[in-house]
This record gives structure tokens, C-alpha cells and sequence, in this order.
């Protein structure tokens, strides 16, 4: 069971979750870049059940190069991405690693499309590295 908290920077947007986290992952796709603006990003997915949401994030949806719909979670005061969700994992909440309070617990089990990451990323060599997003 983890426990995670966290808030966006200027904190009209807040939550709390207790749960598995079955998977972390960092995401070198380009919509993750855009949308995160910086060099991948870090994700921990947990049931949508299992985090409380304070305040009411802005969603923005896009089409993922997979043709599932991507839906972003973001503070509309401070521009703070916090959520993401893939209609391909119903039911699932991924939140963004560099938000949450309890950082130790954010330890990546995979690469996921590093055949779109930044010259300058380097990979941790111990995690298995997939081209797009595997299965
Ligand atoms: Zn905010
Ligand atoms: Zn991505």
C-alpha cells in the first residue's frame, strides 16, 4: 500500500491517494515532452478510485499516436500538470511523479518510448527500454 500527497505549485489543486501502484514509468514521447514541458515524463499509475482530488483541475484531450484519447489534468492558475488518463487503461490515473511529497516512493520500473526522447536523456541502463509502449 503507498500513500501519496501532493499539490500543484500556486496549490488551488491538491490530492491524496492510498493504493497499488502497479506502474511507474517515465515517457519520452513528444506529447509528454509538450505537455510537461521538460525532458520525459515520470508517471505513477493508480486506480482513479484511489486518489482524492481537491479543486478541479483543467482537462485537455488529444488523440495519442496509438488513435487512444489522451486526457491531461493540469491547474488552470499555475499551469501545474498534474493528472493524465488513456481511454486504453479505463479506470486508471496517472499522476505526475514531480508532484508528489513522498519522492522516495517514485522508483521507475521502464522506459517508454525512447525512439522519440532527447539526444541528451540517458537512460538508466538497469530498466528495460521500449521503442513506443509495449503490449
Ligand atoms: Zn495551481
Ligand atoms: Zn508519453
Amino acid at each position: 500500500m503507498t500513500k501519496l500527497t501532493g499539490e500543484c505549485l500556486c496549490g488551488a489543486i491538491s490530492f491524496e491517494a492510498e493504493g497499488e501502484v502497479p506502474v511507474m514509468a517515465n515517457c519520452h514521447c513528444t506529447a509528454c515532452r509538450q505537455s510537461t514541458g521538460s525532458a520525459y515524463a515520470s508517471l505513477m499509475f493508480m486506480k482513479q478510485d484511489d486518489v482524492k482530488i481537491t479543486g478541479t483541475p483543467k482537462t485537455y484531450q488529444h488523440k495519442s499516436d496509438a488513435g487512444t484519447v489522451m486526457t491531461k489534468h493540469f491547474c488552470e492558475n499555475c499551469g501545474t500538470p498534474l493528472f493524465t488518463q488513456n481511454s486504453a487503461r479505463e479506470g486508471m490515473l496517472g499522476l505526475r511523479a514531480g508532484v508528489i511529497n513522498e519522492q522516495q516512493e517514485f522508483t521507475p520500473k521502464v522506459n517508454v518510448y525512447v525512439s522519440s526522447k532527447l539526444d541528451s536523456t540517458v537512460l538508466d541502463e538497469a530498466l528495460p527500454a521500449f521503442e513506443k509502449m509495449p503490449g
